[in-house]
Protein backbone atom coordinates (compact mmCIF):
# COMPACT_ATOMS: atom_id res chain seq x y z
CA UNK A 1 0.00 0.00 0.00
CA UNK A 2 2.64 2.48 0.97
CA UNK A 3 4.36 1.90 -2.32
CA UNK A 4 0.93 2.75 -3.94
CA UNK A 5 1.00 5.99 -2.28
CA UNK A 6 4.01 7.21 -3.04
CA UNK A 7 3.99 6.58 -6.69
CA UNK A 8 0.36 7.40 -7.24
CA UNK A 9 0.60 9.08 -11.03
CA UNK A 10 -0.32 12.84 -11.02
CA UNK A 11 -3.52 14.16 -12.21
CA UNK A 12 -5.55 11.20 -11.40
CA UNK A 13 -7.93 10.82 -9.37
CA UNK A 14 -7.41 8.65 -6.32
CA UNK A 15 -10.33 5.77 -5.84
CA UNK A 16 -10.09 3.00 -3.49
CA UNK A 17 -10.23 0.61 -6.91
CA UNK A 18 -7.76 2.45 -8.71
CA UNK A 19 -5.39 1.82 -5.73
CA UNK A 20 -6.32 -1.76 -5.11
CA UNK A 21 -5.73 -2.12 -8.95
CA UNK A 22 -2.16 -0.10 -8.90
CA UNK A 23 -0.93 -2.29 -5.85
CA UNK A 24 -1.56 -5.64 -7.81
CA UNK A 25 -0.05 -4.11 -10.36
CA UNK A 26 3.08 -2.82 -8.41
CA UNK A 27 3.23 -6.48 -6.41
CA UNK A 28 3.59 -8.22 -9.59
CA UNK A 29 6.74 -8.26 -11.37
CA UNK A 30 5.77 -9.79 -14.38
CA UNK A 31 2.67 -8.34 -16.30
CA UNK A 32 -0.52 -9.68 -15.22
CA UNK A 33 -3.71 -10.30 -16.29
CA UNK A 34 -6.83 -8.51 -15.13
CA UNK A 35 -8.06 -11.87 -13.60
CA UNK A 36 -4.77 -12.07 -11.73
CA UNK A 37 -5.21 -8.58 -10.35
CA UNK A 38 -8.88 -9.47 -9.61
CA UNK A 39 -7.67 -12.31 -7.35
CA UNK A 40 -4.87 -10.30 -6.10
CA UNK A 41 -7.07 -7.53 -4.74
CA UNK A 42 -9.13 -10.38 -3.00
CA UNK A 43 -6.05 -11.65 -1.10
CA UNK A 44 -5.13 -7.93 -0.24
CA UNK A 45 -8.37 -7.78 1.33
CA UNK A 46 -10.17 -5.25 -1.33
CA UNK A 47 -11.99 -7.04 -3.55
CA UNK A 48 -12.48 -5.38 -6.59
CA UNK A 49 -15.29 -7.13 -9.30
CA UNK A 50 -13.57 -8.18 -12.58
CA UNK A 51 -15.25 -6.27 -14.76
CA UNK A 52 -14.59 -2.79 -12.41
CA UNK A 53 -10.98 -4.25 -12.92
CA UNK A 54 -11.04 -4.28 -16.67
CA UNK A 55 -12.51 -0.12 -16.41
CA UNK A 56 -10.13 0.82 -14.32
CA UNK A 57 -7.44 -1.03 -16.48
CA UNK A 58 -8.31 0.49 -19.73
CA UNK A 59 -8.72 4.22 -17.89
CA UNK A 60 -5.12 3.59 -16.71
CA UNK A 61 -4.12 2.55 -20.32
CA UNK A 62 -5.66 5.45 -21.72
CA UNK A 63 -3.51 7.96 -19.07
CA UNK A 64 -0.59 6.12 -20.11
CA UNK A 65 0.10 4.35 -16.57
CA UNK A 66 -0.36 1.34 -17.70
CA UNK A 67 0.77 -0.94 -20.53
CA UNK A 68 -1.59 -3.51 -22.22
CA UNK A 69 0.61 -6.55 -23.56
CA UNK A 70 -1.26 -8.47 -26.13
CA UNK A 71 0.13 -11.70 -26.42
CA UNK A 72 -0.36 -14.68 -28.34
CA UNK A 73 -3.08 -13.19 -30.50
CA UNK A 74 -4.85 -11.69 -27.63
CA UNK A 75 -6.08 -14.53 -26.70
CA UNK A 76 -4.45 -13.17 -23.52
CA UNK A 77 -4.19 -9.26 -22.56
CA UNK A 78 -1.36 -8.35 -19.75
CA UNK A 79 -1.08 -5.36 -17.96
CA UNK A 80 1.88 -3.94 -16.33
CA UNK A 81 2.39 -0.67 -14.67
CA UNK A 82 4.17 1.63 -17.49
CA UNK A 83 7.74 2.23 -16.75
CA UNK A 84 8.19 3.86 -19.93
CA UNK A 85 10.89 1.09 -21.27
CA UNK A 86 10.23 -0.29 -24.37
CA UNK A 87 10.24 -4.03 -23.65
CA UNK A 88 9.11 -7.30 -25.35
CA UNK A 89 8.48 -10.68 -24.01
CA UNK A 90 8.77 -14.16 -25.25
CA UNK A 91 5.70 -16.25 -24.08
CA UNK A 92 5.75 -19.90 -23.29
CA UNK A 93 3.20 -21.89 -25.36
CA UNK A 94 2.38 -24.32 -22.87
CA UNK A 95 2.66 -23.09 -19.48
CA UNK A 96 2.16 -19.27 -20.34
CA UNK A 97 5.29 -17.88 -18.88
CA UNK A 98 5.99 -14.92 -19.97
CA UNK A 99 9.76 -13.96 -19.70
CA UNK A 100 10.93 -10.54 -20.66
CA UNK A 101 13.59 -9.47 -23.56
CA UNK A 102 16.40 -7.55 -23.04
CA UNK A 103 17.17 -6.13 -26.20
CA UNK A 104 14.94 -4.55 -28.74
CA UNK A 105 15.54 -6.56 -32.18
CA UNK A 106 13.44 -3.85 -34.41
CA UNK A 107 16.08 -1.09 -33.30
CA UNK A 108 18.58 -1.71 -35.92
CA UNK A 109 15.89 -2.94 -38.48
CA UNK A 110 14.70 -0.84 -41.75
CA UNK A 111 11.62 -1.67 -42.84
CA UNK A 112 11.17 -2.26 -46.80
CA UNK A 113 7.48 -1.00 -47.19
CA UNK A 114 5.19 -0.24 -50.18
CA UNK A 115 4.53 3.23 -48.23
CA UNK A 116 8.25 4.81 -48.78
CA UNK A 117 6.39 7.64 -46.71
CA UNK A 118 5.03 5.77 -44.24
CA UNK A 119 6.67 6.93 -40.78
CA UNK A 120 7.05 4.29 -37.65
CA UNK A 121 5.79 5.27 -34.46
CA UNK A 122 5.89 2.30 -32.73
CA UNK A 123 6.34 -1.87 -32.93
CA UNK A 124 4.98 -4.91 -31.60
CA UNK A 125 6.65 -8.33 -31.35
CA UNK A 126 6.58 -11.45 -29.56
CA UNK A 127 7.88 -14.61 -29.60
CA UNK A 128 6.75 -17.58 -28.29
CA UNK A 129 7.63 -21.11 -27.67
CA UNK A 130 8.51 -23.32 -25.15
CA UNK A 131 10.12 -22.42 -21.55
CA UNK A 132 13.30 -23.59 -19.85
CA UNK A 133 10.96 -26.01 -17.97
CA UNK A 134 8.51 -26.87 -20.53
CA UNK A 135 10.97 -27.64 -23.35
CA UNK A 136 13.24 -30.21 -21.02
CA UNK A 137 9.75 -31.82 -20.52
CA UNK A 138 10.17 -32.08 -24.09
ZN1 LIG B 1 6.70 -23.20 -20.00
ZN1 LIG C 1 11.18 -3.11 -29.84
Amino acid sequence: MAAAERDWPDGIKKTKQRQAVLTALEGSGNPISAAAICAQTEKAGAAVWLSTVYRVLEFFVRKGVVTKVAVLNSDMALYEINRFQHKHYAVCVRCRKIIPMDNCPMEKFVPKLADDGFQVTGHNLELYGYCGDCGAKG
